[in-house]
């Protein structure tokens, strides 16, 4: 411990921001002097467990408060916030790990298999927008002047934000990541950065980091950091796409032989299908998600966002992606926890493997191009298309409750459904024209 404070202050550190995560996958935290870096480890850092969504912790008595007990594993310095070093908290409530806490939900989830001696390791590739306040208070790209058609791998935005993308993988690199690229992606102000793959659990915090960096930089530069699923209903949205991989010591479990995947990896992505709709929930957690999830070609073109439940070799149409040693999940979007998606995505997997679920078929076909009676009669069915829907298959979901605990799953049905319910409930412009003098 001692070594630990020493270290930081010889780096210049002299306060800790303890960060945990809520249920809606926003980062929180406060700020710590350096020299209570003992309580923090020991004990964490004290909040009040009803100002934060998702835990259904009482307004009064000792059980209402919440700790984010640090993990050292995570301590870094944050080079855009100098004196400032990073520790992401455990939740702790009554001294015992607090089970609504996604970052215990996840760990809950590896435990599993660990318990099997395996090890997932996810690649999380965030796609985001930079965005600028518009009239009407409305956002519009911060940098959409030259209206391509198709501004994928633009090359005249991507130089002019490279102050913001510049700062971003040099703190990113600081803190320790490896950034591997970053493109224009297919719509106006939308880029896409990935950072290498890792253990599930550091890829969450991996994230998690990301996303305060982001944010943090962004606004240096003036602009607004998006990961709103789907701004613009004629653009693409964001995906958070998960590269998944199944490893015991050091070696890969998804490879099987002749460049095809393992019978393991068949039953977890089984798995993953079986269990789409519920963890379309957690994967695709907002209102907004479904407007990314839809079916049919936009009149922009492909949106590249999946809407069936279907699996095809390198195939980017379908909600999953097989490669030789791994499969890419395309479902989640930029609103994702990382936390729950990974645990829901480790709940689903793990039921496959354990009842051996057969894999479906197949599918090569571009899925955007195919009518939908075709893809019908081929058995392939459609992933939620509303938050209501994705909501009403996680309450089911007995294997999705199993992986988020009680708390959680009830009180992530209760949120959600709450916010399904105003939303379905707002009368919008649209309604306004299509229908104020039709009748
Ligand atoms: N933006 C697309 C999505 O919403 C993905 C594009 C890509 O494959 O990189 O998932
Ligand atoms: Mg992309
Ligand atoms: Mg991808």
């Amino acid at each position: 411990l001692e070594a630990t404070r020493e270290s930081l202050a010889s780096q210049g550190v002299h306060t800790l921001l303890v960060q945990f995560t809520d249920v809606h996958g926003t980062a929180k935290g406060k700020f710590v002097p350096l020299a209570q870096i003992g309580t923090v480890l020991r004990t964490g850092a004290g909040f009040a467990g009803p100002s934060i969504w998702g835990t259904a912790l009482p307004r009064t008595g000792p059980r209402s408060e919440y700790y984010a007990r640090g993990d050292t594993r995570t301590l870094r310095a944050l080079p855009w916030m100098p004196g400032v070093a990073l520790i992401v908290g455990n939740g702790f409530v009554d001294r015992a790990p607090f089970d609504a806490c996604p970052r215990q939900v996840l760990r809950r989830a590896t435990a599993r298999l660990a318990e099997r001696g395996w090890m997932l390791s996810t690649g999380i590739e965030p796609e985001f927008f930079l965005l600028r306040r518009g009239e009407g208070g409305r956002y519009e790209p911060f940098d959409g002047a030259d209206r391509l058609d198709k501004p994928s791998y633009d090359l005249k935005s991507l130089p002019r934000q490279l102050p913001f993308l510049h700062a971003l993988r040099a703190a990113l690199e600081a803190a320790g990541l490896e950034v591997e690229q970053i493109d224009h992606e297919d719509a106006h102000g939308q880029f896409e950065l990935n950072f290498r793959f890792d253990e599930a659990l550091r890829s969450a915090d991996n994230l998690m980091l990301f996303k305060l960096a982001a944010h943090a930089l962004a606004e240096q530069q003036g602009a607004v950091f998006s990961m709103m699923p789907k701004p613009f209903a004629n653009q693409p949205g964001s995906g958070l796409h998960f590269h998944v991989s199944l490893w015991r010591g050091g070696q890969g479990l998804f490879a099987g032989e002749g460049g095809r995947l393992s019978k393991l990896a068949e039953h977890f992505i089984a798995g993953v299908l079986a269990h789409s709709a519920a963890l379309s929930a957690l994967a695709a957690p907002t209102v907004n998600s479904y407007k990314r999830l839809v079916v049919g070609e936009s009149l922009s073109g492909t949106t590249w966002a999946p809407a069936y439940v279907a699996h095809g070799p390198n195939n980017r149409t379908a909600m999953i992606r097989t490669l030789g040693d791994r499969f890419e999940w395309r479902t989640p979007d930029a609103a994702a926890n990382p936390y729950l998606a990974t645990a829901g995505l480790i709940a689903a997997g793990l039921d496959g493997i354990d009842r051996e679920l057969p894999l479906p078929p197949a599918c090569e076909d571009d899925l955007f191009a195919l009518p939908l009676a075709a893809i019908r009669s081929r058995g392939i069915g459609l992933l939620p298309q509303s938050l209501g829907e994705a909501v009403d298959a996680l309450e089911a979901s007995e294997v999705m409750h199993g992986a988020l605990g009680d708390t959680l799953h009830a009180e992530f049905v209760r949120l959600k459904r709450a916010e399904w319910i105003e939303y379905a409930r707002h009368v919008s412009d649209w309604e306004h024209a299509r229908y104020g003098a039709l009748f």
